[in-house]
């Protein structure tokens, strides 16, 4: 089964309501869609959401890579080839991990329609669904509580609250949540790198009675000693996620204990198969996984939920990109009930965008 054809679309989506993070503000996202024809009539989709701080890439360059290193490298090459594609690919696209993400997934929907199963089955389905948290963004205390409420009401079971501006602000916040929520949510913590050591210590020891389940990325990405001094130093567990950006960070920060947990996130890191991989050496460290997500449309949160369902150690999930996305044309890929996930059930990675 040869590729016969390739395209891809830009499509910019705005979201409902813009939110802040500790280093910007976002109220639309440009993703770019990929399909892939086959010899055999089969069509894989993929999607591609370049963020110029995570991955360092921009619509226009995800188009560029496509055009001048992507294109010809698939057209006549086998569909089923998945691994060797990749690897033709990877060395091309080290600065590309969301073009190489887009490839390997649109690879991965064949596969899982010519075998007639979707993703995650043929990946070993170890379960069929997963919680995900939704993501509260930096706001004032007021609005933090009536958000956490409103999701809460909306039957999310998880909050991710972010912050990372002013940790004075931010303990008040996680703790007037947590009053407002009560005992039942889980509260994750996102500090987006914009904490000192110092700060995060005195966050942590300040919100203990909240309880909160875990806490992302409080210190500067290329600083991994600083995560490693927070994680030596709090008893909560200690997440990495900008300072991970592939398998060699992964395994870099792993042997040197600098974490409890990853956050996975396949625009990163370059999709399933590396996603996989990274998971791997996480197990190996005996650390646990969260797959996660940039603003990215549904299809592209199929994949990471394909994924988190296929491996035990992928504990949690934080796939909420696509909920406040206007206009995806992939609307409907995963299915949300009551804060869990569901995979379409469909072959592949599950829905096909109309595009
Ligand atoms: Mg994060």
């Amino acid at each position: 089964m040869k590729i016969t054809k390739v395209e891809t679309w830009q499509v910019e989506m705005k979201l409902k309501e813009p939110y802040t993070i500790a280093y910007e503000t976002i109220d639309s996202a440009v993703n770019i869609f990929l399909r892939i024809e086959t010899s055999k009539g089969i069509t894989g989709f993929g999607v591609s959401a370049p963020d110029l701080q995570i991955t360092g890439e921009t619509p226009l360059s995800v188009l560029e890579v496509f055009e001048n290193t992507i294109k010809p490298a698939l057209i006549g090459s086998y569909a089923l080839r998945s691994a060797l594609i990749i690897s033709k690919l990877k060395s091309h696209l080290q600065s590309h991990p969301s073009a190489l993400a887009m490839v390997d997934m649109a690879l991965y929907d064949i596969l899982g329609k010519t075998a007639g199963l979707p993703v995650y089955q043929l990946l070993g389905g170890y379960r069929d669904r997963i919680m995900t948290s939704v993501t509260i963004g930096i706001m004032p205390l007021n609005e933090t509580i009536n958000k956490a409420k409103q999701f809460v009401d909306q039957g999310f079971k998880a909050l991710k609250i972010k912050g990372g501006k002013k940790f004075q602000t931010d303990i008040e916040r996680v703790l007037k949540v947590r009053e407002a929520v009560g005992k039942k949510v889980e509260l994750r913590f996102d500090a987006n790198q914009g904490y000192t050591v110092e700060e995060t210590l005195k966050f942590v020891e300040a919100v203990h009675s909240a309880r909160i389940e875990l806490i992302e990325q409080p210190t500067p990405r290329a600083a991994p000693d600083m995560l490693g001094r927070v994680t030596e130093n709090v008893n909560i567990p200690v997440m990495a996620d900008e300072s991970i950006m592939n398998l060699r960070d992964t395994f870099k920060l792993a042997r040197r204990d600098l974490m409890d947990m990853v956050n996975v996130k396949l625009m990163k890191v370059g999709g399933i198969n590396e996603a996989l991989q990274v998971n791997a050496v996480a197990h190996a460290a005996n650390l646990e996984v969260m797959v996660g997500c940039m603003d990215e449309a549904a299809l592209s949160i199929a994949a990471g939920l394909h994924f988190a369902l296929a491996r035990s150690n992928v504990a949690y999930a934080d796939l909420d990109g696509h909920l406040d996305l206007i206009n995806d044309p992939s609307d409907g890929a995963v299915i949300l009930k009551n804060g869990v996930l569901f995979p379409t059930g469909a072959p592949g990675l599950g829905f096909d965008p109309e595009l």
